[in-house]
């Protein structure tokens, strides 16, 4: 009988899938104690074990550069920690708060932005959900609510529907935003109860996915998509520029097609956060402008991500503009 996506989420959590990691001859143990590796089954079904340079191994692998000092990264890079409006609420945007509704994700990307951040403090736990939905009431300039983590999608499908329905009875709430990279890593996760929610849901629904490599798009992911389109969302992706992953305008113009051709719309391409212990993916600011100025010329328009960076303190990302040189950007 198949696993139930408990029973595989649990699995990533606990480690079972970790034995291939550690055999990988890059793997390192003190970097691992740094941020825990966890990945799931989906993912390490979809690695090229014999290739070291494989873009999802790269995603996933604790390895000893994690330990270099990079002198310009931080733990809190995108400033989230300074914009808590009450505990796990991030008001940080015009118009639309950040929920961080789990403290865990399916998986632990290794340049992942918050992976200093105290998320068994700073996330808001169903028990108070109370405080968020009063202060999103008292806020009627609020018109999107966006459920971030962690991934939220590790929430049951009962915890869901118990936020959602405090959040569609306010009427300045019009839209439920999802961050995920679950339908990827975890396409077991979209199962039949979260699809009759889905669709019962009086919200507009965006889900926003988060995969760097076209290489990420297993059948089953595949799949997942189509039914959360069937099920009345719409479908962006948000991809990291990350060294050793995408850092092609090749592979990212690849993504945008196999993203489009399944229903997707490339939404953003971010430029690297500097968080401490993962200095090893950043892309420099003047290689990332050689490689979006190349993807322009191999995209239409409406495949093309914009390529932003969150800056701490802006009241939006900030839309980085490719230009010839980027000697005043530095
Ligand atoms: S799924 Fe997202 S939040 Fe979770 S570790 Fe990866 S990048 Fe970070």
């Amino acid at each position: 009988m198949d696993k139930t996506w408990q029973q595989n989420l649990k699995a990533a959590l606990k480690g079972s899938t970790l034995e291939k990691l550690k055999k990988s001859p890059e793997f390192s143990s003190k970097a691992s104690q740094l941020f825990a590796p966890v990945i799931t089954e989906t993912m390490d079904d979809l690695i090229d074990w014999l290739n070291p340079k494989d873009p999802i191994l790269q995603q996933f692998l604790p390895q000893s550069l994690e330990l270099e000092q990079d002198e310009s990264s931080h733990t809190d890079p995108v400033g989230d920690h300074q914009s808590e409006a009450v505990p796990g609420l991030i008001h940080k945007y015009h118009g639309r708060v950040l929920l961080i509704a789990s403290g865990s994700c399916a998986v632990n990307c290794r340049y992942c932005f918050r992976r200093h951040f105290p998320y068994e403090k700073s996330y808001a736990p169903r028990n108070q959900w109370h405080t968020v939905i009063n202060y999103i009431k008292s806020q009627p300039n609020i018109h999107e609510v966006i459920l971030s983590g962690g991934d939220p999608l590790t929430l049951s499908n009962q915890s869901l529907q118990t936020l959602t329905e405090q959040l569609a009875t306010m009427d300045h709430v019009k839209t439920l935003r999802i961050h995920s990279r679950i339908p990827v890593v975890l396409p077991s996760r979209i199962d039949a109860g979260f699809i009759d929610w889905s669709q019962a849901l009086t919200l507009s629904k965006v889900m926003v996915l988060h995969i760097n490599h076209s290489q990420e798009l297993s059948p089953e992911a595949i799949l997942t998509i189509y039914r959360l389109k069937q099920a009345g969302y719409t479908l962006l992706n948000q991809s990291v520029l990350l060294k050793g992953v995408n850092d092609s305008a090749e592979v990212l113009a690849e993504l945008s097609h196999q993203l489009f051709n399944n229903g997707v719309l490339p939404y953003y391409l971010h430029q690297f956060d500097r968080v401490q212990n993962a200095g090893h993916f950043a892309i420099e600011l003047n290689e990332g402008n050689l490689i979006y100025q190349q993807l322009q010329k191999l995209l239409p328009g409406y495949l093309l991500p914009k390529w932003v960076v969150e800056q701490a303190g802006q009241p939006s990302k900030t839309l980085l503009t490719p230009t010839k040189t980027t000697e005043s950007r530095r």
